[in-house]
C-alpha cells in the first residue's frame, strides 16, 4: 500500500515539475509573441496548458480549437519537429481538446545542445533575395542606384543587395567550412533556391509550376490563368516566384535541422528616392529579427497558431534572441555600426515587431522567422543607402577564396564569423 502511493506521489510529482517548467517556458516566450493585443483573446494559458481558439469570437463562446496539457508539450514538439509544419496540422486540429495518446506520452523535448566547436556544427547560411542582374533587382524592390554627385564621386554608383549577401554567404561558408562545420547555403549567386533565375523561370519553369499548383489545389484555374495572362512581372515575381522561393528555403532549411541559421540582407533607409536615384543618409545602424510579433490577421489559419505555439512552448526563441544578441554585439565590435536606438523612427519597428529585449534585436513575423525551426538570426548589418557604405559597396576591392566583393562585405564576413565563434563559446553545451 505504500509502495503504491509513494509511486503515484513521484510520477506526480515529476509531471507536475516539469509542467511548471514548460509554463514559466511559455509566459516568458509570450510578451515577444503578440504584437496586437487583440491577438490575446485567442490564447489562453492556465494551470492546464496552453488553449488556442481559432478566432475572438470562438473565444467569447467558448470553442476551443486545441489545449496542449503542459505535460504533452514535449510531445507536441516532437510532432513539429518530425514533420513538415503543415502536415502536423491536421494531427493538431483532430487531437483537439482531448489528450495526445497515452503511448506517446513520455516522449523527452527534442533539445538540441549547442555545439562546443565549430567542428561538425550544423550551419545554415540563407544569403536573401536572388536577383541575378540589375534589372531583376529593380523589380525585386532590392537595387542601390545614388547620383555621383551626392557621395563626392565623378560618377553615379549602382549595386544590389542579392549580390551582396550572396557573397557575403559564399565567402563565410568557406571560412566556415575550413573550421569543420557542416554548412546548408540555401541559393546560388542569381538563383531562388530552387535553382532557377527568374528570367529562366519566367520562361521555362512557371507554367509548370502553375501546372503543378492547380493539380495539387494550391491555386485555382482562374488564379493560374490571372497568372499567365494579366498579371505585370513584378506580380509575377512578388506573388509567386519570391514566395515559392521562400518556401523552399525554409523547407530545405528544416530538413536539414540545423543547430543555427544565419539570414543574410542588407537595410535600407529607402526615405528619399528621386527619379529612380536614392538620395544617400547620414545614418547608419544595424539590427536583427527573431520569430514573434503577430500582428492582428496574422493567427488566421491553424497553420499560423502551430507556428505560434512552436515559438511559445520551444526553446527556438529564447535561442535566437541569443544568437541574435551576439550578433548585434559583433556589429558594435567588428563592423563599427551601431545597434538602431530603441527610440527610433522606423515604421516596420515601431508597427510591425516588438522589442526584444537586447540592444538591436526585436521580434517580427517575417515568412522565415515564422517558418524556421532552432536558433536564428535575421541579420540587417547596415544602411545601403549611408553614404559611408555606398560609397565602399559599389566597388570590388576585396578577393577572398576567389569570390570578388568589397571590403565592406569582407568586414561583413568577419562580424557573422565572429558572431559563430562567440556564439559557441557563450553558450556551448547549452
Ligand atoms: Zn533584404
Amino acid at each position: 500500500m505504500k509502495i503504491v502511493a509513494l509511486v503515484i506521489f513521484y510520477s506526480f510529482f515529476l509531471v507536475a515539475l516539469s509542467a511548471q517548467d514548460f509554463k514559466q517556458r511559455a509566459e516568458e516566450n509570450f510578451p515577444f509573441l503578440i504584437r496586437h493585443e487583440v491577438l490575446k483573446d485567442q490564447i489562453k494559458i492556465d494551470d492546464v496548458g496552453v488553449t488556442m481558439y481559432a478566432s475572438k469570437e470562438d473565444r467569447a463562446n467558448n470553442i476551443p480549437e486545441a489545449t496542449i496539457y503542459w505535460n504533452e508539450v514535449p510531445t507536441f514538439l516532437n510532432l513539429l519537429e518530425n514533420y513538415f509544419v503543415d502536415e502536423t496540422v491536421n494531427r493538431y486540429l483532430s487531437k483537439g481538446t482531448s489528450k495526445f495518446d497515452e503511448s506517446q506520452y513520455y516522449a523527452l523535448e527534442p533539445i538540441k545542445k549547442t555545439p562546443n566547436s565549430l567542428k561538425g556544427m550544423k550551419i545554415v547560411i540563407d544569403p536573401g533575395h536572388s536577383a541575378n542582374r540589375f534589372e531583376n533587382a529593380i523589380i525585386e524592390r532590392k537595387f542601390m542606384k545614388i547620383k555621383g554627385e551626392d557621395l563626392g564621386l565623378d560618377h553615379d554608383v549602382q549595386f544590389f543587395e542579392s549580390d551582396l549577401a550572396y557573397e557575403t554567404a559564399a565567402i563565410l561558408r568557406k571560412r566556415l567550412k575550413k573550421e569543420g562545420a557542416i554548412i546548408l547555403m540555401t541559393r546560388k549567386r542569381g538563383k531562388s533556391a530552387a535553382g532557377m533565375n527568374f528570367d529562366k523561370w519566367l520562361k521555362k519553369g512557371m507554367s509548370r509550376d502553375l501546372k503543378r499548383d492547380v493539380a495539387s489545389e494550391k491555386l485555382t484555374q482562374k488564379q493560374c490563368d490571372w497568372y499567365e495572362q494579366e498579371a505585370t512581372i513584378s506580380e509575377k515575381f512578388r506573388g509567386y516566384f519570391n514566395r515559392q522561393d521562400l518556401q523552399t528555403r525554409a523547407d530545405k532549411i528544416n530538413a536539414f535541422k540545423p543547430d543555427i541559421t544565419l539570414i543574410i540582407h542588407y537595410n535600407a533607409s529607402g526615405a528619399n528616392m528621386v527619379d529612380g536615384y536614392y538620395k544617400p543618409t547620414d545614418k547608419n545602424y544595424s539590427m536583427a529579427f527573431v520569430g514573434g510579433g503577430f500582428m492582428e490577421g496574422e493567427l488566421k489559419k491553424p497553420i499560423d497558431r502551430l507556428h505560434f505555439l512552436r515559438l511559445l512552448l520551444s526553446q527556438d526563441l529564447k535561442r535566437s534572441i541569443e544568437l541574435s544578441d551576439v550578433f548585434m554585439q559583433q556589429h558594435e565590435a567588428v563592423l563599427k555600426v551601431p545597434a538602431i536606438e530603441n527610440k527610433n523612427n522606423v515604421f516596420y519597428l515601431n508597427k510591425n515587431s516588438v522589442y526584444a529585449g537586447k540592444s538591436g534585436v526585436y521580434a517580427r513575423n517575417l515568412f522565415l522567422t515564422r517558418h524556421i525551426k532552432g536558433a536564428l538570426v535575421f541579420g540587417e548589418s547596415f544602411l545601403q543607402d549611408s553614404a559611408e557604405e555606398a560609397k565602399r559597396l559599389y566597388l570590388t576591392d576585396y578577393k577572398e577564396k576567389g569570390i570578388k566583393t568589397s571590403s565592406r562585405i569582407g568586414e561583413a564576413v568577419e562580424t557573422y564569423y565572429q558572431t559563430v565563434l562567440k556564439y559557441v563559446e557563450q553558450y556551448g553545451g547549452n
